[in-house]
């Protein structure tokens, strides 16, 4: 049975909202430095993630990459190492309570404790028109984790073998030469590219819709460290219907890196690793 509303139930929802973190206090990212340097960067490298499948790329920091759907519209979800230490790696979460549910040009990709630091800024997403639609979707998440064969041998059964958790898993063995279980921990939850998500206003429900992305259509990050990646081409193709299986259409996705050239980014520094002094109290 639910509770009764208190007399002043009414007032106590009427409170305003507090952002939790004001970003404008975070450092902030010179875009123009960087767009400056990309305007003279050039390509240097090409990865293809088959379709429901994972594949891994290196950037080094100061250089740019690319992600973007050629053949058709398809979802893609991304894991961010320091290519050094695994231990660091995007934090889905905190990245989230920085900047919103969904990221787009400007806002970073955050690492883990105890580096909280930026890994990658995103400076340029041909997607930033879409907004917030009239359901709450918007693009480019990270409130979703990553399709994955336990939640769905969870609710059906299932052992499905290429839901982006499995294809990260594979790609990172692959490229670190790890066993899958060594490599299986190192995923984690992941940016998804180019998905179009939200939760219903009525139940709070996580929702998917079909991508708006087409070819011709890109976001773009600038490495702030030196990075191991992982893109997986997910199942669920423009994620309109269903993932974890074999039904939705699927297409290939591309990551081009781009290098600058040298003094393009005078100023600019890697970011160094979070401040605080790790003795928590003691
Ligand atoms: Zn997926």
């Amino acid at each position: 049975m639910p509770h009764k509303p208190p007399p002043d139930a009414d007032a106590r929802r009427a409170i305003a909202p507090v952002i939790c973190y004001p970003t404008d206090r975070l450092p902030q990212p010179d875009l123009a430095l960087y767009r400056r340097a990309r305007r003279r960067a050039q390509r240097t490298a090409e990865v293809e993630v088959p379709p429901r499948d994972g594949r891994c790329f290196t950037v080094p920091a100061g250089h740019f990459f690319r992600i973007s759907a050629p053949d058709g519209p398809q979802v893609g979800d991304l894991n961010l190492w320091h290519l050094h230490d695994l231990s660091e790696r995007f934090y889905s979460g905190k990245t989230r309570a920085l900047h919103g549910t969904h990221l787009s040009t400007g806002d970073r990709m955050w690492s883990s404790f105890p580096a909280l630091r930026p890994t990658a800024t995103i400076i340029e997403d041909t997607l930033d028109w879409y907004g917030i639609d009239e359901h709450g979707g918007a693009v480019h998440d990270v409130i979703g984790t990553r399709c994955d064969p336990y939640t769905g041998n969870l609710l059906s059964g299932s052992q499905y073998h290429h839901c982006c958790h499995s294809n990260l898993t594979r790609a990172l063995a692959d490229h670190a030469g790890m066993a899958l279980s060594q490599a299986e921990p190192h995923v984690h939850d992941v940016l998804n590219v180019f998905m179009c998500t939200g939760f219903t206003r009525d139940s709070g429900r996580y929702f998917m819709k079909a991508s708006p992305v087409r070819p011709g259509d890109f976001i773009e990050f600038f490495a702030e460290i030196d990075l191991l990646g992982a893109l997986s081409a997910c199942p669920g193709g423009d994620c309109s219907a269903e993932h974890s299986s074999d039904a939705a259409a699927c297409f290939p996705l591309l990551v081009e890196i781009f290098a600058p050239p040298p003094g393009a980014l005078e100023g600019w520094q890697s970011p160094p690793v979070n401040g605080y002094d790790r003795s928590h109290g003691r």
